[in-house]
């Protein structure tokens, strides 16, 4: 057990205690050097007041000023350091009324949330200081609150999300009386901002151990509040390929997600691609079926994450993925409808899509076991596809829009719909894709539009 610190934050420190002030490392560096876990967003604090600070270091940023945290530009890195403080009177569970400076480390550590997240490494003396038994829960991997649970998720109810987020991170328990108080003061989650349970969400999706933080979230009822709609996954039976219920099959979806490396938005569609089931099962067959979930798995999942205040992009790409992911491929598929399919999934996204199937079918435990190897092979026609340089969209067209001009094709709203009629016939056939050709087929268009429009 062991903290390694670069050169500079020694430097850094020797700065703190030729001016009379003590610095420390804590929070989340600290646990994660102890247990061997690489961690260099470092978090400081200190005896020094933000304006203490500003008039010792010449290059600062405001970055939390009211919170008592400044950036310190300081050799070539950045800083951030955060006066000793206590937070006062909690009074609406979001988040601290008030905070105030204190001169010592101990009323600073007592604020905090669990005991492995109040260790401290004094950097003068290469001392941990450990008031809250942090070391010892690290050992037995446990997560507990400081002093007492019900009094700490009153202050700050994010904290409950928090403890689930570090034992999906660390996989570790969520000691007994935390727990108790989690369950009992779980209905406070709901005072507390769309941004910051989004954040710790985020972070348990995409954590090495998801289904810890889901689980937990789901025996504790947080589950029901925060993502009613997984909720009602469970009990969903699946006969015929699934031997899991869609809540199972979602976990292993996002775990089999998790173990190829996907991105956020990945692992956010992994959970999401089946909640349209419940909606959308019938008994057919003597077996479910579920036609059409995907368009209301997108709606739902458009639903959730507007509400946790997702981005736009963010929200546009899980909701593509979701809306994709029960593409059929077979080998039987012409160049054409390889084309069309890059072109209605977007160049950009067929990695994420292909993470999204495999984690699909490896999650469906009696499914098909042939379904990867098809996979690779709509891969490999694609890269062919691309490597062909084939058409895909409008300006790949060799003609644009001054073309049809000097055609003597008069401007306006027809253009778009010719260039997108030219694209979908160099779609199907791309050796359409010549100047002469192009601009004769575009005549022909116009011509017909003209007489149709004529008739009507
Ligand atoms: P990470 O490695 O994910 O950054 P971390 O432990 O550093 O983990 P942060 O959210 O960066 O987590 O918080 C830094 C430290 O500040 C925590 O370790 C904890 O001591 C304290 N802290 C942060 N948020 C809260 C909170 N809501 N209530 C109490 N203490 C908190
Ligand atoms: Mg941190």
């Amino acid at each position: 057990m062991e903290i390694n610190l670069p050169d500079s934050v020694y430097e850094l420190n020797r700065c703190f205690k030729d001016h009379g002030y003590s610095l420390y490392l804590v929070g989340g560096a600290v646990r994660d050097q102890l247990i061997g876990r690489e961690n260099d967003d470092y978090d400081f604090t200190t005896d020094a007041l933000p304006g203490e600070m500003k008039s010792i270091f010449r290059r600062t940023i405001d970055t939390g000023i009211r919170h008592g945290t400044v950036t310190i530009l300081f050799k070539g890195g950045h800083y951030e350091v955060t006066t000793f403080r206590t937070e006062g009177e909690y009074h609406d569970g979001r988040h601290p009324e008030s905070v105030s400076f204190v001169r010592n480390l101990e009323e600073d550590l007592k604020r905090r949330d669990f005991t492995i997240n109040a260790l401290s490494y004094d950097i003068e003396n290469g001392k941990v200081i450990d008031l809250h038994g942090g070391i010892e829960d690290l050992k037995r991997g446990i997560i507990r609150a400081i002093g007492n649970p019900y009094e700490r998720f009153e202050e700050d109810a994010l904290r409950m999300l928090r403890a689930f987020r570090f034992s999906s991170r660390l996989g570790f328990r969520i000691d007994d009386d935390t727990l108790s108080a989690i369950r009992e003061l779980k209905g406070r989650i709901e005072l507390v901002s769309a941004e910051r349970v989004r954040e710790e969400l985020v972070k348990i999706i995409t954590s090495p151990n998801p289904r810890i933080g889901i689980e937990g979230m789901r025996e504790t009822g947080l589950l029901e509040i925060l993502l009613p709609e997984l909720g009602r996954t469970i009990g969903i039976e699946q006969l015929g390929y699934h031997s899991e219920d869609v809540y199972e099959h979602s976990l292993l979806a996002l775990e089999a997600a998790r173990d190829l490396d996907s991105s956020k938005e990945t692992r956010l569609a992994a959970l999401f691609h089946d909640l349209g089931k419940p909606e959308r099962a019938e008994w057919r067959n003597s077996r479910y079926s579920f036609i059409g979930h995907e368009k209301v798995s997108e709606k739902i999942a458009r639903e959730i994450m507007a509400r946790l205040k997702f981005s736009n992009r963010e929200i546009d790409k899980t909701a593509l993925l979701v809306r994709e992911h029960m593409f059929l491929y077979s080998p039987e598929w012409s160049d054409s409808a390889v084309r069309r399919f890059i072109m209605r999934v977007g160049e950009e996204n067929l990695a994420e899509l292909f993470d999204l199937a495999i984690s699909d079918r490896r999650a469906t435990l009696n499914g098909p076991k042939d379904s990867e190897l098809l996979i690779s092979d709509l891969k490999r026609r694609i890269e062919v596809a691309l490597r062909e340089k084939s058409a895909l969209k409008i300006s790949d067209l060799r003609i644009n829009g001054k073309d049809l001009k000097e055609a003597g094709i008069p401007e306006g709203k027809i253009y778009r719909k010719i260039l997108l009629y030219l694209l979908d016939s160099v779609v199907d056939d791309p050796r359409m894709n010549e100047r002469d050709l192009l601009i004769q087929s575009a005549l022909r268009f116009f011509q017909e539009d003209l007489a149709s429009q004529g008739q009507s």
